[in-house]
């Protein structure tokens, strides 16, 4: 079913007829559980605008009233369609949460929703997918690559090379500041976006997309030094 013909449908309340916001898991007016609508906009189950600096704890807040109000106790006497509802408006409630309370993973859905095509931090079959080296760290990841290559061998044969330890572990302080950076470079670009968000954005979107991906690229360097060095 065509997106703008779902939502007519979920534009009244199939209780009491009242009006409907979009995305509402109650009906303001009878208070009854609503059906469960496919493609629901994770801002709107939150009744949040499309921006990304959002306030966590009023965000928990609502997540923690809403599924107050949609747990099974709540629904032992209602009809077994009711019932089935106020599940799937769970789940609902469970994933936009998740993917909203993390920044990168709120990030990455806004661009999706905005229609931009961005690799996911989850690739389908759960492998790594092959990303590019950013420019600016070629020489850093090939050095780091023969390190940790060392400390691999090291390992198997039982050895241990303090210097070489020493070295991955300046590595990791290196790598996890330009993480921090990342981040911090990704809360601007949120400003840029929420105070922008009726202008010309797509140039913030394309800034987002470049930021994500060396931040990806960097979280996985880290994650293998943090094997090697085995924390
Ligand atoms: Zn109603």
């Amino acid at each position: 079913m065509p997106i703008a013909e779902r939502q007519s449908v979920a534009a009244a309340c199939w209780s009491c007829a009242a009006p409907l916001a979009t995305a509402s898991a109650f009906c303001d007016a009878c208070g009854k559980v609503q059906p469960f609508a496919e493609n629901v906009d994770y801002f709107a189950a939150f009744d949040l605008p499309r921006k990304l600096h959002i306030d966590i704890s009023a965000l928990e807040r609502s997540f923690y009233r809403l599924s107050r109000k949609l747990h099974p106790d709540v629904y032992a006497r209602a009809s077994a369609q009711e019932q089935q509802w106020s599940l799937d408006q769970t789940s609902l409630l469970n994933d936009a949460y998740r993917t909203l309370k993390n920044p990168v993973s709120r990030t990455e859905y806004l661009l999706k929703l905005e229609g931009v095509n961005i690799e996911s931090e989850r690739s389908e079959n759960g492998a790594q997918k092959e990303s590019r080296v950013p420019a600016d760290l070629l020489e850093e990841v090939f050095e780091l690559n023969m390190q940790l290559e060392e400390m691999r061998m090291n390992r198997k044969m039982g050895e241990d090379d303090p210097s070489l330890r020493t070295d991955l572990e300046k590595a990791k302080t290196h790598f996890d500041a330009e993480l921090a950076t990342c981040d911090a470079g990704l809360q601007a670009l949120w400003t840029d976006w929420d105070t922008a968000v009726d202008a010309n954005t797509a140039g913030v979107k394309e800034k987002m997309v470049t930021l994500l991906d060396r931040r990806r690229y960097i979280r996985n360097l880290v994650r293998d030094v943090n094997e090697a060095l085995g924390i």
